[in-house]
């Protein structure tokens, strides 16, 4: 909630003594208007910010700030340092700032902002406490208002839009060496909090594979969206409820390049030859490799399966990528609000894809560890086409059992979003859909009606078994 608040003209709540008092005579007000715009389409994230002044006496700025981590809200307090470093400290300054959050750290949350150093920030820490040193100095108040409509605004947005084709600038969070308040005050510091501000002092360098990572599915993300989503976005993606537990880990581990494959192994002394792949004539495995690439049993064939099942719904299908695959929690998350009208289909989407990298995965382990690659043990068609059926018949049956409104309370998935999300595949063009399909047992078997017969010749309750022992395996 916007809220519009006067900053006080005595410093003491942003942490500072009071400095000198007020200029006496009335001081013509500073407009300034600040818009930021994120450069779509880049692999390092990057903003453009727009600030424009009423009067002649300070030009209209732009200019574009480049950093992996980069968010509007980074573009926006960047501005806000810009603006206050502009305006001549005892100028009346009136700022209408685009990005609400940044509002909100300066009003709502200010108390518990600099209660905490401005832990709460985390990485920006260091360029919100410098835009609270530089409002300190300022004698007369500053004010916040609601980025509206307005001429000068217009032209805020237009100054930021031209500002993304500039050359990147770095934002320097240097504070006035008397202001330079580092650390958080005594009077609110207890135990809890003062290991919270150690820890976060300490710099964890990320790591590389890491940041390489997620910047794959950024791309692969905004490449379907249009929409590019930040680092921050693809985290909370992956916790999401749409994705199964035991898939979710698979994500993160998968983003944070955690798992021991390939290049790994060349380091280790004894176990070289763990690096390659014995199926694809010693190629150096990857993440990459063995999702999208590996001609071994499963991997082809489940993407295949999945086209097929995407495709009863008339979904579009594309060929997945590794980033495609690191951002399918996102599906449609990312999106704008015109592409979200199809959530039962963007929903599917974010299970099939996860599902089927995560089974491609497990069956690789199975291959490799379990059998020791061992070309007799190797699994058959109709063994890799049973375990894909199975993965999905029971996801359909958890988000049958998430719809039970007593059970899981406030997590209910609603029975709409598992109708919009299911409804397409089990009962392709059928209109309207039989009553309540899900109320019976036998539904789920009808799914591969049509499709070769079951090829273990398992009938639905056996397959229902195997459904559930497969889940068990991959938890
Ligand atoms: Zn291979």
């Amino acid at each position: 909630m916007f809220q519009r608040r006067m900053l006080p003209a005595s410093s003491t709540r942003l942490g500072y003594p009071p400095l000198s008092p007020p200029c006496p005579y009335p001081q013509p007000k500073v407009w300034v208007a600040i818009a930021t715009r994120m450069v779509p389409r880049q692999t390092v994230l990057s903003c453009g910010v727009g600030l424009v002044f009423t009067g002649n006496l300070y030009p209209a700025q732009r200019f574009r700030i480049e950093v992996p981590t980069c968010s509007n809200e980074r573009g926006a307090i960047s501005g806000l340092l810009s603006a206050l470093r502009t305006v001549a400290t005892d100028a009346s300054l009136v700022i209408a700032l685009e990005n609400r959050a940044v509002v909100a750290q300066f009003t709502k949350r200010l108390s518990d902002n600099v209660a905490s150093g401005w832990l709460a920030t985390g990485t920006l820490a260091p360029i919100y406490r410098a835009a609270a040193a530089a409002l300190t100095r300022r004698s007369l108040g500053t004010q916040f208002v609601p980025f509206r409509t307005h001429a000068l605004h217009v032209e805020a947005l237009s100054q930021a839009n031209a500002a993304r084709s500039l050359p990147p600038r770095e934002t320097v969070a240097t504070t006035h060496t008397s202001l330079a308040l580092r650390g958080r005050p005594l009077a609110t510091l207890t135990q809890g909090s003062a290991q919270l501000t150690l820890i976060a002092s300490q710099k964890v360098p990320e790591r590389k594979s890491t940041v390489t990572n997620i910047g794959l599915a950024i791309q692969a993300a905004g490449d379907a969206a249009g929409v590019w989503p930040t680092p921050a976005r693809v985290w909370s993606s992956i916790r999401s409820r749409d994705i199964h537990r035991p898939t979710r880990e698979f994500l993160w581990k998968l983003i944070h390049g955690a798992y021991k494959v390939g290049a790994f192994w060349l380091h280790v002394q004894d176990h070289e030859d763990k690096a390659r792949c014995t199926t694809c004539g010693g190629t150096i495995e990857s993440m990459q490799h063995i999702l999208v690439e590996c001609t071994a049993p499963g991997q082809k064939l489940i993407w295949e399966l999945t086209a097929e099942l995407s495709g009863r719904a008339g979904t579009a299908w594309k060929i997945p990528t590794l980033g495609s695959i690191m951002s399918s929690s996102l599906t449609g998350a990312a999106a704008s609000a015109a592409q979200r009208r199809d959530f039962g289909a963007q929903r599917r989407q974010r299970i099939l894809i996860s599902e089927a990298a995560f089974l491609i995965w497990r069956l690789r382990c199975e291959r490799v560890i379990q059998h020791e690659n061992d070309p007799a043990k190797f699994a058959t068609d109709q063994e890799i086409v049973r375990r894909w059926r199975a993965t999905i018949q029971r996801r359909i049956r958890l988000d049958l059992q998430f719809t039970n409104r007593r059970r899981f309370g406030p997590r209910t998935l609603s029975l709409a979003s598992m109708r919009a999300t299911w409804e397409p595949i089990l009962h392709p063009g059928s209109d309207p859909p039989p009553d309540n399909w899900w109320g019976g047992t036998g539904f789920l078997v009808r799914i591969w009606d049509g499709c070769s017969e079951s090829p273990s010749g398992l009938n639905d309750e056996q397959l229902a078994q195997e459904s559930d022992s497969s889940s068990r395996e991959g938890a």
